[in-house]
Order: structure tokens, then sequence, then C-alpha cells
């Protein structure tokens, strides 16, 4: 062996090295990945078929009542936004769990809370962005409406339109060139202000009706005879615009997935997977599905919340196990994605330490701004063990730091559980135009991501 092949670190692209068998293998688990993400355009959608699936593969809702022996499958799923899975190992809850983390939550546009108006005869409704959107994409594309409306009597009404191939769409109009000289001079940040992302959902007046404001009469006319809903029930409602672009293959190679909402339900997937097909595994396994990232990780459904905490303490309660003992015996990978280098715009990127497309799922043992700002931060112990594990089960890795110091920056749950005492790193799926209307990762690269969470529900 050479010098150089002893002592240099190597990588091969996936597409080199893989065999035929296995890529038919990465193949089939895209194509359930992508109809998962055709499903879960948001977090409460994205919960639902979570559930949906996991009982299809044996789990069982939570039930404090009944007891737990190994092998057994539970959930639970946190006021509809968020979805925490466990099976139960052969070891006491005693010695840790095998934990990852991922988010079903993605930047959108919410609507406000009084959102529909009309002006020169065209009915808007208006939005609050919700995560870090970079505006100008979100105009002149086709978004749908999902959420519900949670009624005074505690009925609630869910609304889903756009999503089916007869229903309207809805668009937020942006300047046309000819009149956009001045906007043109803007500064990208500030050329589509919040308060212009207005969707146009109307233009008829209802017929046979006097005094004003008749196209908004029309739309609420509509919204009231499709879904009983008034005016005032926005006020107690839940509305998301999403993309309406279906996810699919990319690329004359089909090697790529181009979708809405890839940050971070490609890793929410890859958890999933990996938890549905873990069968009696020593550590017991635990998969998280949280809610409110893309703003913070605050309130009920957030990685900040006790709702983790409760459920966790509700499985080690069966076991006699002080919760915080579990903890510090336990393992976790934040799965969320990173950054993939992007050639059209390689400046903004430490290409060394970047993630490539088809390289594998990238590890990151810090995020943050600046300084490391925020930043979990991972032990290089666990880096070490984690690349025993991968290795051990063939997953395919890479380093991925978040472009280059001081360009910008990021941050994920990671810390969150790290500030739980549990050892955390970072570990995800690359994406290129990460946040934009519609994201693109590599299939291999999704697959491995697969492949390293079901490595490390499997480690000993
Ligand atoms: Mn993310
Ligand atoms: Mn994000």
């Amino acid at each position: 062996m050479e010098l150089r092949d002893q002592l240099f670190y190597r990588q091969s692209h996936i597409h080199d090295s893989i065999s035929d068998g296995e890529a038919a293998l990465a193949e089939e688990y895209c194509a359930k990945y992508m109809a998962f993400l055709s499903a879960a355009r948001t977090e409460r959608l994205a919960a639902a078929e979570a559930a949906r699936l996991a009982r299809e593969h044996g789990f069982t809702e939570f039930d404090r009542d009944l007891p737990l022996k190994p092998g057994d499958r539970v959930y639970r799923v946190i006021h509809g936004k968020m979805i925490l899975l466990a099976v139960i190992g052969r070891d006491s809850l005693s010695e840790g769990a095998h934990i990852c983390a991922a988010h079903i939550d993605s930047p959108r546009l919410d609507l406000k809370q009084l959102p529909l108006y009309e002006y020169h005869e065209v009915a808007y409704l208006k939005t609050h962005y919700y995560g870090g959107i970079r505006k100008y994409q979100w105009v002149n594309i086709p978004l749908e409406l999902h959420g519900v409306v949670a009624m005074a009597d505690s009925r609630t009404v869910t609304v889903n339109i756009g999503a089916d191939p007869g229903d309207p769409v809805f668009v937020i109009a942006d300047l046309l060139p000819h009149l956009g000289y001045k906007q043109s001079d803007q500064p990208l940040a500030k050329a589509i202000p919040g308060e212009k992302l207005n969707i146009i959902v109307g233009s008829h007046p209802l017929k046979g009706e006097d005094g004003g404001e008749r196209v908004k009469l029309g739309v609420m006319k509509l919204l009231f005879d499709k879904y009983g809903i008034t005016e005032e029930d926005f006020l107690s409602a839940e509305l998301e615009a999403v993309p309406n672009m279906p996810v699919r293959e990319s690329g004359l190679d089909r090697s790529l997935i181009a979708g809405y909402g890839q940050d971070d339900r490609v890793c929410a997937f890859a958890e999933l997977e990996a938890i549905y097909e873990t069968l009696d595994p020593q550590k017991t396994a635990v998969c998280i599905l949280a809610d409110k990232e893309e703003i913070g990780s605050v309130g009920a459904t957030g990685m900040v919340s006790r709702a983790f905490d409760c459920f966790m303490g509700d499985l080690c309660d069966k076991q006699g196990v002080k919760l915080d003992h579990c903890y510090e015996r336990s393992v976790c990978i934040s799965a969320d994605v990173s950054a993939a280098f992007d050639p059209s715009w390689p400046e903004v990127f430490d290409y060394r330490n970047s993630a490539k497309l088809n390289y594998g799922v990238g590890i990151s043992k810090f995020t943050g701004k600046g300084g490391k700002s925020g930043s979990n931060d991972a032990g290089a112990e666990l880096m070490g063990w984690l690349r025993g594990v991968f290795a051990e089960n063939g997953v395919t890795w890479q380093y991925a730091e978040l472009g280059k110091v001081d360009e910008g920056g990021g941050g994920t749950v990671a810390g969150y559980l790290g500030n739980r005492n549990i050892d955390t790193v970072d570990a995800g799926t690359p994406v290129i135009s990460m946040h934009s209307p519609y994201e693109l990762t590599a299939k291999y690269d999704c697959y491995m991501t697969y492949k390293a969470m079901k490595a490390v529900y499997d480690a000993k």
C-alpha cells in the first residue's frame, strides 16, 4: 500500500462504491421517502402520517396503565404536532437509550389570525412567515393551504385546499419586470417585504349583494359553504400555506430528489423507517419528531418542552429507573439536514469541511454562528463511537460544516438534548437550497441517513 493511501483520509462517491444490490435498496427506500414527503406537507400531516405508518408496523399508543416489556413498540403524539416513538430494549433504561431526534416543521407562510381582506376588488389572505425564509422565493409559485380551525364549541375543522389535482392553487404576486425598476435596486432581503406576502384568494364580487367588500364576502361564503366557518373562526385557526409542487426525481440521471420540506422530513423519515424495522433491540430505541425547530424549539411541541421528558419518564417509571440516570447513559443523534456544498456558490463553503452530494450522511461536531455560538459541540469520544458504529454497519458518511466561518450559521435541536445531559451529536442529510420552496437532496445520501439511524438503533 502506498504511504499516502495509508495516511491520507479518502472518500469515494457512493455511485462508484455501492453494489448494484444496495443501489436497488436505495431506490426502493427513496420511493417510500418520496411518498412520505408528499403526504407530510405540514408538521400536523407529518405527525399523523408517522403515527399511521407506526400502527401498520405494530406500534400502539402508549398507555400508562399497561406494563411494558422488551420488544414492545409504543408512540405518543403531542398536541397533534410532535410524535415520540420507542421500541423497548433488552437492557434496562438505566443503561441508557439510543435516541434519534429530527424535526417535522418546515419554513412556510402561516395565515395571520385575521387574514382575509379585500383591496380594489381582489380578496387576499395576509400571512406571517414561519422560520427562516428568503421571501423573494415565495412569490409567484403555486401554494396550497393546510391546517385546522378550532371552533369555540371544541369541534376541529380540517382545511386542505390545493393538494388535490382538481383543487385551485394560490399565488402571491410579485411585480412585473417592466415596472420593477425601483424594486430591482433593493437588496434581496428588502425587495419583498413581509407585509407584501399576501395570497390572492378571489376576484368575483358576490352577486345580488349590496354594500362593500363583495369579493371578500364571496370568498367567506365559499369557506362557510365548504367548512362551516365564519371570519371570527380564523382567530382560533392554524392555517399554513406551503408550496404546491410535487415531490419529483430530479436530474437526467434521476439521482436527486426535489421537494418542499426536506429540512427536516428527510431525516424524520430516515428515523421512522429505521425504528419501524427495529425489533428486539438491546438498548431502547427512541425516535423524536419535534415541532417548532425552525423558530427556536420553544413551546409545548418543541424540543425544549417537557413533553419528551414526560414520555421518557413514563418509560423509566415502568422499570423503576430514574430519568436522569437513563439520560446520563443515553446517546442521541440530532438528525437534521446540513448544507450540501453547492458548486454554483463555492465561495460560501469551506470545501474540505463541507458535505458533498452523494458522499453520504453528514456528521457535524458543532453548528452555531460566529465562534460556534449556540452550538452543542459534540465530544470527540462520541464522534469516535459513531465512526465505529457507522464503519461496522456500512454507513457511508462525511463531515459536514455549514459553510465558511463567519459566513452565516444555524442551529439544531442538539443543544436541547445536550442540556438534558444526553451525549448528542448532529448527523443528517446534505441539502441544496435549504429552506427554499423546492429543496434538493441526493438519493444515496437519503438512503445513508436511514442506514445511519438504523445502525444507531442496532448498536449495543
Ligand atoms: Mn432543520
Ligand atoms: Mn431548517
